[in-house]
């Protein structure tokens, strides 16, 4: 076991950071302010291969690891956590769901397009209805001759204003419980599907988070996305590498939350002293920092058991649980070292304390992930975790 980065993954970590402090950091409060999504420098981002980066170069995507791929979303978070949210629902939800079950013809089509970012990519599962309880989903497919219909709402889907291509779920078979849902690929310029309300959001408020409205929107069989009756299945393996990306957002901002409420502590002074002096701080600061580095290992723990190939479901939901709640926990602290300028918009810790908490709610609440850890544990009573 060796816990060190090697030099080529530090230079890929060095390549996202140097990027995100010259191209985003100068510019993000605007953004942020006036809740504009950057498709830019999202744009730029396709062409550094970030957009690609988990898959292979023979769809023209970068071929690197989960382990790189936790250092990109890290160091995104780190700076705008928006942005990474929208690079993560883009490769593991989006395009990770084409690579995971399209056919070669589907993949050779699609992907090159995702991964070098001409396109971008969503991927609709939750409902107005249902999220959690994501089977019980309203949105129906209808077989039609050689094709479907597609009729339903799905919302707060990452990128969906701005995505080419969306993955959606919809039931297929409405009495079968297993396979009764299936999933399709489809080109938002097709008729019948449209992005609807946008979201006005506490915190992540780059990224774009919008309804994808289905109306009586018809595809061919081509669109199928896997065998029909398995979308379920397979979105429930897509969030398993989903959520690491989660975990690792929630390790950047935590991270970005440290880093600031140290610097601040070292310069401001109470009582004629650096408020560093304090062991108040210094404790607080001392819990940050440990929690951040276990957070991170456990989401490099994730990352290399989805990179040998591995069964990552209970790695995976542990990684994002134990992250999201650190970097709650962390993003409130750095409010507190900063004082009053914690609650006021001229300093990061603000932004960091908003931004954070979508962190134990996408890709599965911190409630769902317990209980998927859960069903782990209580089944395997023989093993030592
Ligand atoms: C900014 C943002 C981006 C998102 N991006 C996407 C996306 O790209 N694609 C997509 O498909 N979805 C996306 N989502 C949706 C997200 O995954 C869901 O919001 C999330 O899964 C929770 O579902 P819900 O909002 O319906 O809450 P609910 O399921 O209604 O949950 C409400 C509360 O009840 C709890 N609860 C529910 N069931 C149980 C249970 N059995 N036991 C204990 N507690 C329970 C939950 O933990 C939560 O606390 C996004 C959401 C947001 C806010």
């Amino acid at each position: 076991m060796d816990f060190r980065l090697t030099d080529e993954q530090k230079q890929i970590k060095q390549m996202v950071k140097e990027f995100a402090e010259s191209e985003i950091k100068p510019h993000v409060m605007e953004w942020y302010e006036a809740q504009k999504f950057p498709l830019d420098t999202v744009k730029k981002l396709g062409e550094l291969g970030v957009l690609g980066a988990i898959f292979p170069e023979e769809y023209g995507g970068a071929g690197l690891s989960y382990i790189d791929y936790v250092n990109i979303i890290e160091e995104l978070g780190v700076v705008d956590s928006g942005i990474g949210l929208t690079v993560a629902a883009h490769n593991s939800l989006g395009t990770g769901h084409i690579y995971l079950a399209g056919t070669e013809e589907q993949k050779k089509g699609w992907l090159p397009k995702l991964t070098s970012g001409e396109w971008l990519g969503a991927w609709g599962l939750t409902e107005p209805g249902s999220g959690s309880d994501a089977s019980s989903m309203r949105t129906t497919a209808v077989k039609d001759g050689n094709g479907w219909v597609l009729n339903g709402t799905k919302n707060f889907i990452t990128n969906a204003r701005y995505a080419n291509i969306s993955v959606v779920l919809a039931v297929t078979d409405r009495k079968d419980q297993k396979h009764g849902i299936s999933a399709f690929a489809i080109e938002m310029d097709r008729q019948g599907i449209r992005p609807g309300k946008k979201e006005n959001k506490l915190g992540m408020r780059t990224s774009d988070t919008s309804e994808i409205v289905l109306e009586d929107c018809r595809v061919g069989d081509d669109n199928i996305l896997g065998k029909v009756g398995y979308g379920f299945i397979d979105a429930m393996k897509v969030l398993d590498g989903g959520r690491i990306s989660i975990g690792a957002l929630a390790v950047g901002i935590a991270r970005g939350a440290y880093e600031a409420a140290r610097d601040y502590s070292l310069q401001r002074t109470a009582f004629g002293k650096p408020i560093s002096d304090f062991q108040a701080i210094q404790f607080m600061l001392a819990d940050m920092a440990t929690e951040i580095e276990a957070s991170r290992l456990l989401c490099y723990r994730a990352a290399a058991i989805k990179d040998a190939g591995e069964k990552v479901t209970t790695a995976s939901a542990m990684a994002k649980l134990y992250a999201s709640e650190v970097a709650v926990r962390a993003t409130e602290r750095g409010v507190q070292i900063f004082g009053g300028y914690g609650f006021i918009k001229d300093f990061p810790a603000e932004k960091y304390y908003r931004d954070v908490k979508l962190c134990t709610i996408g890709e599965g609440t911190s409630e769902i992930q317990r209980m998927v850890i859960a069903r782990h544990v209580l089944s395997h009573t023989h093993a030592t975790i």
